[in-house]
């Protein structure tokens, strides 16, 4: 009953910007949730790659209460030592030099493409600003965030979208060299194509972005707001393909729940925002700080989280191509990299199988048109993979005979 008022007042007083499921959660811990009436669920889905700590992690709860008792927020007119401390632990864990904070992804790539273009016309002149991304991006929903965003369905009317975006196929160098020009400033992709499908390029693709934008002049800006915080496997994807980017963003793993973007970038970039030119009266509050550093200081705490998000999206990828093998009529390819992983559908609706899954108790989501998306927590053990599976072969199983 509680469940079902919560659901009406839900529909009649909220935007209808989101195709809810009818249920309503009300606590968590670890790789699980429970709605308000105590029906628990297995979460591979983790606030989409949010909770990289699982719900609740007690390093992160203790160190928000802690801080919510000191002080909450004052500006950004005066130093801030959460701020300072998040910034250094960042910058010393990245090929970074400088941080700005805000509050979300779309934030942060905002922030990124506006440094980007700044710090190109000082230094190169006032007509080089355009941006090259990718079809099938997802940077995010303010207008230049989208503006970025190779894909039709966020931006249908919601035109015009910002000038000076190009756009080109994901993970083929000859287009992205055919694409930078005089005009060029930066380039912006994300290191595995998350929303658009869970698609991970070929090993050698950003080594050549890199030496392109090298040979170029052109800033490479790494959205890495799915991929950070270890969800590959490693803090950042980006060491995956043995490169750096010039600037890079960061939001979901990085407070552990809490809302709260990053932007980082080398001293040369970050020169050209000099004060007053960019600002936030949120980022980098006392309280998201504090809940991000103790997220970040558990995540690389002797490397135990990182290796077993490691050898986790080992065991997870073996169990979802034993899932392929099982279900080949449903299931035509497994993909992914360290715990964002995802498996592409042919014949069934992606979400009739996600809502199928979480009748059974499992919370998954959907990427792209045709793919079923697994971002479980860091910290999930073999067990939870197992029952994961467990749950998804009778899922598919119910579906292939259908
Ligand atoms: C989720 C996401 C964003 C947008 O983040 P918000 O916090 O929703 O604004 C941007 N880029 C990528 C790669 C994302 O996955």
């Amino acid at each position: 009953m509680i469940q079902d008022s919560i659901i009406e007042d839900s529909q009649k007083y909220l935007m209808h910007t989101y195709a809810r499921f009818p249920i309503a959660l009300h606590k968590g811990r670890g790789a699980r949730v429970w709605t308000v009436d105590g029906k628990r669920y297995l979460d591979f889905l983790a606030g989409i790659a949010v909770n990289c700590l699982g719900h609740c992690h007690p390093r992160v709860v203790v160190a928000i209460q802690k801080q919510a008792q000191r002080l909450l927020h004052v500006s950004n007119l005066y130093h801030i030592e959460p701020q300072a401390r998040l910034a250094k632990l960042l910058v010393e864990n990245s090929f970074a030099n400088k941080a700005f904070f805000c509050n979300s992804g779309a934030e942060a790539n905002e922030a990124a493409i506006k440094l980007a273009r700044k710090h190109s016309k000082e230094n190169f002149g006032q007509e080089r600003f355009e941006i090259v991304a990718a079809h099938g991006s997802f940077h995010g929903r303010t207008m230049a965030a989208l503006s970025a965003t190779g894909q039709e369905q966020y931006r249908k009317g919601f035109g015009p979208m910002l000038q000076g975006f190009r756009f080109v196929p994901f993970n083929d160098i000859d287009a992205l060299k055919d694409a930078v020009g005089p005009h060029t400033c930066a380039v912006i992709l994300e290191p595995v194509q998350a929303e658009g499908g869970v698609k991970v390029p070929g090993g050698d693709y950003f080594r050549h972005v890199r030496e392109l934008c090298n040979k170029k002049n052109v800033l490479l800006i790494l959205d890495e707001v799915q991929t950070g915080i270890g969800r590959t496997g490693r803090l950042f994807a980006h060491e995956h393909y043995g490169i750096a980017p010039d600037i890079m963003t960061l939001a979901k793993g990085l407070g552990g729940g809490v809302a709260i973007g990053a932007m980082l970038a080398t001293d040369t970039v970050a020169a050209a925002f000099t004060p007053g030119t960019h600002a936030s009266t949120f980022g980098g509050n006392p309280l998201a700080c504090a809940a991000a550093i103790a997220t970040l200081e558990t995540v690389l705490e002797d490397g135990l989280i990182l290796s077993n998000a490691e050898r986790m999206s080992a065991y997870l990828m073996d169990s979802l191509k034993g899932i392929a093998d099982k279900f080949p009529r449903i299931v035509k390819d497994v993909r992914g990299l360290g715990l964002l992983a995802g498996i592409e559908i042919e014949g069934v609706e992606p979400p009739r199988i996600v809502r199928a899954a979480m009748d059974a108790g499992l919370l998954i989501g959907r990427a792209g048109e045709n793919v079923i998306r697994f971002t479980p927590p860091l910290i999930v053990t073999e067990e939870e993979i197992d029952e994961m599976a467990g749950i998804m072969d009778g899922v598919l199983s119910a579906l292939d005979m259908a």
